[in-house]
């Protein structure tokens, strides 16, 4: 018999090596590493996801009349050892990993490795298209892979006359108090108790209470919620952070998507037929579907373009995060905490809490980034390696200097103030850049320019403000306060 091994992100009957086996001939391998549950301070809710989600799919899979060898070992090197061993298949085939460290591993351990079809563009087919291109934006690709794919297009072109709705989707928080509709949460059963026994003793984050579903049929489910419930609503509030509402309007479908539990083609069908058939608004079906074809197939293609990328750190960053990153000191910084304190309840944020709250602090603050790349991978319950390396050092902190953003995205607390509620009630004014009451966004902002003069004034989207710190009549004191403000994040005192 072959052995069909299947790791833990491709949980799909539909995946690579997976689509075409046949109980008859194909014995399934899955193996859980001890060594990667184990070697760092994973979030309590991402190994729970992990773990629960691989041993439903190998029950599913001995249901459909598969053997499965579901093994737990010290590595997965280990684990293939020990199967080989015990069974002498005449192959092992898996399908092509989706982080480098493991692809290069099964490429070292002889297995055969299929041709994936888990993303849209295959990484040469990203690479096709971007050979020659001196520069590759996020706008010329979603383009292309909307006429490749056939989503949203009416013939040639697209639907509601317009690429792009990303305009109408900018608007700040809603001051109205409406209700945002309530995310489903699974009920934990037996196996949900027995990985919670067996999970490392002493991991961050709150215990799961069912916000993360980890079956597909429960993550089917997920998407069929979001498609009726939430896709309407899904767009124009895209940017907004409120203190009492953490999920707003978006998916939250990260967590299978990148394990397998769902596919992006099932995905995107969906909103298209939400759209085609009246359902959802095109601003809000065009958001999504640009966000899945769009960005992430983009990022998957940048990390497997740029392998030079994960080291980058143009800005020569070296602090590690302050302590209040890893608990239990706390933030009077209002803005950052509530994110924080949201990280540790459910191992999740939108994506501009984790672009203009966590990287934007991180980067005025001046930490390596690694240091933040590795706290987000422990931290987030749909940290994948190919996700997060371009959108920490790239979009996140610029630290590959530019390759995917034209500038860093920082700002000072002006920004938060007009995208979130965060500042009502914090100890700091988001104005105010000198007293007490400077607000460590705003004093960073300005101090992280001044820092970086030599690498960012001549970049052109950035000329005004450059021209605005040049007429600050305060440059001295702000250094200072920059100074003061970093000293007490590094003590765990802000
Ligand atoms: C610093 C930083 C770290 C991030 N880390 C991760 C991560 O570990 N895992 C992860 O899946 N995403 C990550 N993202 C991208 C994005 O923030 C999340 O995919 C999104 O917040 C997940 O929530 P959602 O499913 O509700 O997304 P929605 O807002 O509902 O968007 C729909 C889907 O689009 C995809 N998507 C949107 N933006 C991106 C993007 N920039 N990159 C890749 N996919 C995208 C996701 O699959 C998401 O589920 C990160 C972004 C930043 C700036
Ligand atoms: S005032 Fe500054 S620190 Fe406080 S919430 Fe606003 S941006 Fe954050």
């Amino acid at each position: 018999m072959q052995t069909v091994w299947v790791l833990g992100d491709q949980l799909n009957r539909s995946i690579g090596a997976l689509a075409g086996a046949d109980p008859a001939d194909a014995r399934i391998l899955l193996i859980e590493s001890e060594g990667m549950l184990s070697g760092r301070p994973f979030h309590r809710q991402r190994l729970h996801l992990v773990v629960t989600a691989m041993r439903r799919f190998a029950d599913e899979l001995t249901s459909a009349g598969f053997d499965v060898d579901y093994r737990r070992s010290p590595s997965l090197a280990a684990g293939l050892d020990a199967h080989r061993r015990e069974h002498r298949p005449y192959r092992v085939v898996a399908t092509e990993p989706n982080s480098r460290r493991v692809d290069q591993l099964l490429r070292d351990l002889d297995v055969e490795l299929v041709r994936s079809n888990q993303f849209l563009c295959h990484r040469d087919e990203f690479a096709a298209w971007a050979g020659g291109r001196s520069r590759l934006r996020l706008e010329d690709f979603y383009r292309e892979q909307r006429r490749r794919l056939g989503y949203l297009m009416d013939g040639d072109e697209p639907a509601g006359g317009r690429w792009n709705f990303d305009r109408d989707n900018r608007e700040p928080p809603p001051r109205d108090g409406r209700p945002w509709p309530e995310p489903p949460r699974s009920r934990l059963d037996d196996l949900d108790r027995e990985v919670l026994e067996q999970l490392p003793t002493g991991l961050p984050g709150a215990e799961p209470v069912g916000w993360w579903a980890t079956s597909r049929r429960a993550a089917l489910a997920r998407l069929r919620h979001f498609i009726e419930e939430v896709l309407p609503g899904f767009g124009p509030h895209e940017d907004a952070m409120l203190t009492d509402n953490w999920h707003l309007a978006h998916s939250m479908l990260s967590p299978y998507l990148n394990l397998g539990l769902l596919l992006p083609v099932e995905v995107c069908d969906a909103v298209e037929e939400a759209y085609r058939a009246g359902r959802v608004p095109i601003n809000s079906a065009e958001g999504f579907i640009r966000q899945v074809i769009g960005w992430r197939e983009f990022v998957w293609g940048i990390y497997w373009l740029w392998p030079e990328q994960r080291d980058a750190n143009v800005l020569a960053h070296e602090r590690e995060l302050p302590p209040g990153f890893h608990g239990p000191a706390r933030s009077g910084m209002r803005c950052l905490q509530t994110t924080l304190d949201a990280i540790e309840e459910r191992g999740w944020v939108h994506h501009i809490q984790r672009l203009m709250i966590l990287a934007n602090f991180a980067n005025l603050y001046g930490a390596a980034p690694a240091s933040l790349l590795d706290w987000m991978r422990e931290r987030f319950v749909d940290a994948a390696d190919w996700v997060m390396v371009p959108n920490v050092i790239g979009m996140g902190l610029w630290a590959d200097g530019g390759l995917m953003a034209t500038k860093p995205y920082v700002s000072g607390g002006a920004y938060v103030n007009r995208m979130s509620d965060y500042c009502n009630g914090c100890r700091f004014r988001p104005s105010s850049r000198s007293g007490e009451d400077a607000c460590p966004f705003t004093v960073l902002y300005w101090d992280f320019l001044d820092r970086h003069r030599d690498l960012l004034s001549t970049n052109h989207r950035l000329a005004r403000q450059y021209g605005t710190l040049d007429r600050l009549g305060d440059l001295d004191e702000l250094r200072q306060a920059a100074t003061g403000i970093i000293d007490a994040c590094g003590s765990g005192d802000l």
